[in-house]
């Protein structure tokens, strides 16, 4: 790719870079590099990255917090759109908050302790961004991102804006109206209740507190690695399935989660795709239940089935 062509975009307020290792972008620290990153800080400079990426027929993909995704070991080609410099949080009112796309949960969790505002609390161990959370309506302990969110700002590819409110966004279980389109979430209103600052802090450290009894956080994951199927659990059919410590290379099922595939160094994305797949099959062959990831697969992971075909001789 000619890089002098994006001289262009210099007059925006972003931050661009080439060949960027994208597992210094992900919580799997797993991922091969971005052709192009471009961190837009303003809906000016994200409007001229998207209208760039587009003229130049280049693909575009949008990262939040990278906490949710396993990238190829070929990482993505085309243009990374990073959203971490959409960075606004403000009080709207009395109990209204406006994030930006790429503020962290825990920041907006904090924010809106501070201000005495219930409702975010649930949100406060998440490690995604605001974009990532309501993308995929993000949720636990009993709170989910649908709860709060009133009104979510957006970009088209083409560079226009539009709002969505209330029922508009299709919240169900980890699904939104933006899932699966190109549609940019560049910030959300979310309505809160007039709370009190001690039970709000109270609450968030007995959740908090709880994740780390629970969950395996002193190793690089993406969280919960597949859906909760159906009137069950995945950790417990993983579980139940013998598979708690089975691993690809660097990659395990936590033995302290069966619910989360481990980085427990030097994993690549084929160990974690290879796992996964190990893990669904089992579960299904003993249990009949096919467990569907949450985890987002981004990038090439073709040559990995490639692989499989070539050695039994297909
Ligand atoms: C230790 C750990 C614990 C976790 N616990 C939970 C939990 O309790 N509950 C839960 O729901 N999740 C949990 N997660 C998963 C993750 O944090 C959430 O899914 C989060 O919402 C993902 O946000 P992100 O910004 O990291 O998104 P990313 O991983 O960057 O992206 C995920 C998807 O969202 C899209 N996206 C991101 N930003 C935008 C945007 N601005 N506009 C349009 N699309 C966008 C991406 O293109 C991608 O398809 C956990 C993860 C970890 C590592």
């Amino acid at each position: 790719m000619d890089r002098r062509i994006f001289t262009h975009l210099d007059k925006y307020n972003l931050d661009i870079s080439f060949d960027v290792p994208l597992c210094d972008y992900t919580s799997f620290k797993i991922g091969g590099p971005a052709d192009v990153l471009i961190v837009p800080h303003d809906e000016d400079a994200l409007k001229a990255a998207l209208s760039f990426a587009k003229e130049n027929e280049l693909p575009m993909f949008v990262l939040g917090g990278g906490t949710n995704v396993l990238i190829s070991d070929e990482g993505v080609r085309g243009v990374v759109i990073s959203t971490e410099g959409l960075s606004e949080l403000s009080l709207i009112s009395d109990d209204t908050i406006f994030a930006g796309a790429g503020v962290r949960l825990s920041r907006i969790a904090a924010f809106a302790r501070d201000n005495s505002l219930s409702g975010m609390e649930f949100a406060g161990g998440i490690p995604g961004t605001l974009g990532g959370a309501v993308y995929m309506n993000a949720g636990a302990y009993g709170g989910e991102m649908k709860d709060v969110v009133v009104r979510t700002r957006y970009m088209t590819p083409d560079g226009a804006t539009g709002e969505t409110e209330g029922a508009q966004h299709g919240f169900s279980y980890r699904r939104s109206a933006f899932s699966g389109t190109q549609l940019i979430i560049t910030g959300s209103y979310l309505k809160l209740a007039r709370g009190n600052y001690d039970d709000i802090s109270a609450l968030m450290k007995d959740m908090n507190r709880r994740r780390t009894e629970k969950q395996p956080l002193s190793y690089p994951s993406a969280g919960s690695t597949f859906k909760r199927p159906e009137g069950d659990f995945a950790g417990r059919l993983i579980e139940a399935s013998g598979l708690k410590g089975a691993s690809v290379g660097g990659a395990q099922v936590s033995v302290k989660h069966a619910g989360f595939v481990i980085n427990t160094g030097g994993a690549t994305a084929r160990d974690v795709y290879l796992l996964i797949a190990h893990v669904q099959s089992e579960v299904k062959r003993l249990h009949g239940v096919s467990l569907e990831p949450e985890v987002r697969l981004i990038g090439d992971f073709s040559y990995i089935n490639k692989e499989a075909r070539d050695k039994s001789g297909e």
